[in-house]
């Protein structure tokens, strides 16, 4: 929620590792830190130098942005710039900042998968240049999120306000900061999307074990689980479809979380909270639920496809092997009851490419009828 107030180019902090900005560059920090940074309004930091990761190119059919972000240690391992190895481990992106561009089209709701998973590569913030319109569309339906916001009577309602109108003032006099054109990164990645022809997972138990799906195909799947702050309301309906299409009642064990309670309600209003019955999955809680840890857990020594942030050992389950993966190939997973070959997880997502733009469908708040409505009857009180 806190990602649709932000305002381009704004330089934040907050207390979880995972506190990070899809817009402008948010730097986690202690509880102690945030605190002072919230009660003075700056934070004392040595800028780290930066790491470049650029992508070129166009996405390849099957590939999803989760691949392209498991793409980064994938080719960082390559490039002897990250090693798995606890032992002597070498992490370029430790402490510094990633760069990424060259996905310019995104949408931010996307671009929050690629800075959310900074956390995993332990950088200490995450930029993504993105385009002017991918940016003002984010902010056009924020606008009536927040006024819509205020309408239920939300708080504080000063403060809403202000975001209204400093949106408001950026859509006016849309400006990006750039990166200088001779600026100079500790090191840099470049990664053609040519060349990423096959899903990438992060295998048990490292986020830094990235791996070709063909490395990993055929061992089996006992639990899956979609959810946590890296999947989007996109990711639900792709599993949902490729469920409605398989029809039966899964034989793994199936764990369906949105991350927010928006995105349940409109899932449900969809029809998809119906499939995801019908198909036997367990249906949580919106929010970071398995992710977390200390809530819901796969049972001991379970293996797992999980499109949570990390699977650190013991995180998801006791003894369980967590493969890091996309939505789309964990819900394959979960129908087949093991990871796919390519080939097999290439036909599946030929099914999801045939109606990629009814799921790839975020909340454009702007855009629906339910939030309009009441955003209209708002009348903006103070004087910002
Ligand atoms: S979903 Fe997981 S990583 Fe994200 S905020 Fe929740 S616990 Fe943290």
């Amino acid at each position: 929620m806190l990602n649709r107030m932000l305002l381009p180019d704004t330089v934040g902090t907050g207390g979880d590792s995972h506190t990070r900005f899809p817009l402008g560059i948010s730097f986690p920090a202690g509880s102690g830190l945030v605190a002072f940074a919230a009660a003075t309004g700056v934070m004392p930091l040595d800028m780290p130098e930066s790491v470049l990761v650029r992508f070129k190119g166009e996405m390849q059919p099957g590939i999803t942005l989760r691949d392209l972000v498991h793409a980064i240690p994938y080719y960082a391992i390559q490039q002897g710039l990250l090693t798995v190895e606890k032992a002597g481990k070498i992490n370029a992106f430790s402490g510094r900042i990633l760069e990424i561009e060259g996905l310019n089209n995104l949408t931010v709701e996307q671009a929050f998968e690629l800075s959310d998973a900074s956390a995993e590569r332990s950088a200490a913030g995450c930029t993504i240049k993105l385009s002017p319109e991918s940016i003002a569309e984010y902010l056009q339906s924020n606008i009536v999120m927040l006024k819509w916001m205020i309408s239920e009577g939300y708080g504080d309602r000063r403060t809403i306000e202000r975001r209204i109108a400093g949106m408001e003032a950026w859509l006016a006099n849309p400006e990006l900061m750039e990166a200088d054109a001779d600026a100079e990164y500790a090191e840099v990645i470049e990664i053609d999307l040519a060349d990423v022809k096959e899903p990438i997972l992060c295998a048990p138990n490292d986020p830094d074990d990235a791996r070709l799906l063909s490395d990993v195909a055929g061992d089996k799947v006992d639990e899956v689980f979609i959810g946590s702050c890296m999947t989007n309301i996109g990711h639900f309906r792709a599993a949902g479809k490729l469920l409605d299409k398989f029809g039966g009642s899964l034989s793994t064990r199936m764990w369906v979380a949105p991350p927010t309670k928006m995105d349940r309600d409109q899932l449900t209003e969809e029809g998809y909270y119906g499939i995801y019955g019908r198909a036997g999955v367990r249906i949580e809680t919106p929010g970071c639920s398995l992710c977390m840890g200390n809530q819901a857990r796969v049972a001991d020594k379970a293996t797992v496809l999980s499109t949570s942030t990390r699977n650190f050992p013991n995180r998801l389950g006791t003894g369980a092997n967590v493969y890091l993966s996309s939505a789309e190939l964990a819900a394959v997973g979960a129908i087949l009851g093991r990871i796919p070959s390519v080939e097999e997880y290439q036909e599946y997502a030929k099914q999801i490419n045939a109606t990629a733009a009814d799921t790839y469908r975020y909340l454009n708040f702007h855009l629906m009828g339910q939030y309009t409505k009441k955003a209209e009857e708002v009348i903006i009180q103070q004087a910002v």
